[in-house]
């Protein structure tokens, strides 16, 4: 129990495990909680550019420390990074994992990125996740406007010459909010998961895609669903709602209590839903 590697987290059981986007000590704690109410594994995750704001460093320091605390299994992640730089930082905050995004370079500077990053995190026990194709939308104030879906043919080259623990893919998933009812391209994953075999295979922009995209997701091989929007869309409602029944109060003791309480529920049942209930509807 307690604080693993992505490599070994996503062995624990063969659905998928979820990953949520953490900004402070309360969604860090709500979505630790979560995952001891549902007695499931559970991916911590921060984006480069919240880690990087001044005085972050403590929001990296205790998520480190409530996975070490935890009685489920947690990975520590660092997400989207494009830098190794900020890879570094994480694996000296004590990360389990570190995702080193070169999916805007050309394929070759990809390669030579994830294999510099992934020298040096994994000498020191870290596991790295890689990404290919972009996906659209907001991440973090940072916006990708035209999505590229992952070229299969890129796969087999990029996997041949890397070692890494995880593979995000682009298949019509995006960032933030769908503008609509979001297309997955199924075929385009299968295709993928027969080339990537033992490699797993990662789904970002979870928030806004349907329980039936979930199912067939994990059911083609995705191993961890990234979920960010709707750990931040569910800590300020229930912020907003707690504050508004007593305006006056300014409750800073029980408001943020609620807003954990909230990031609990809903990563329970999302994690319940990745790693048993998907098969309902197969
Ligand atoms: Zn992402």
């Amino acid at each position: 129990m307690g604080l693993v590697t992505l490599k070994e987290i996503l062995k624990i059981h063969d659905g998928a495990v979820g990953a949520f986007s953490t900004y402070d000590q309360y969604s860090a704690q709500g979505i630790i909680e979560g995952a001891e109410e549902a007695g499931l594994p559970v991916i911590l995750m921060i984006g480069s550019g919240p880690l990087n704001k001044p005085g972050n460093d403590y929001v990296g320091q205790i998520m480190v420390q409530l996975a070490k605390e935890a009685s489920v299994p947690v990975c520590v992640f660092l997400d989207h990074s494009k830098d190794y730089k900020t890879c570094l930082k994480a694996i000296k905050l004590g990360f389990s994992a570190v995702m080193i995004d070169g999916s805007h370079l050309s394929l070759e500077e990809n390669i030579a990125i994830t294999n510099k990053v992934t020298e040096a995190a994994q000498a020191l026990g870290v596991s790295v996740e890689a990404e290919l194709g972009a996906l659209a939308g907001i991440e973090d104030g940072e916006e990708v406007k035209q999505a590229k879906m992952t070229d299969p043919t890129h796969v087999e080259e990029f996997l041949g010459k890397t070692d890494v623990d995880g593979l995000a893919v682009s298949i019509g998933n995006a960032h933030g909010l769908y503008k609509g009812e979001p297309k997955l391209d199924f075929e385009r994953l299968q295709t993928i998961a027969g080339i990537s075999q033992d490699v797993p295979l990662i789904l970002h922009g979870g928030t806004g895609l349907t329980l039936a995209q979930f199912a067939k997701g994990v059911e083609l091989g995705i191993k961890k669903i990234n979920i960010g929007t709707e750990v931040k869309k569910t800590y300020i409602e229930a912020f907003i709602n707690t504050h508004e029944k007593n305006v006056s109060s300014y409750d800073m003791v029980e408001i943020p209590q609620a807003c954990k309480k909230a990031v609990a529920k809903m990563v329970k049942e999302n994690l319940e839903f990745f790693a048993n209930g998907w098969r309902k509807l197969i």
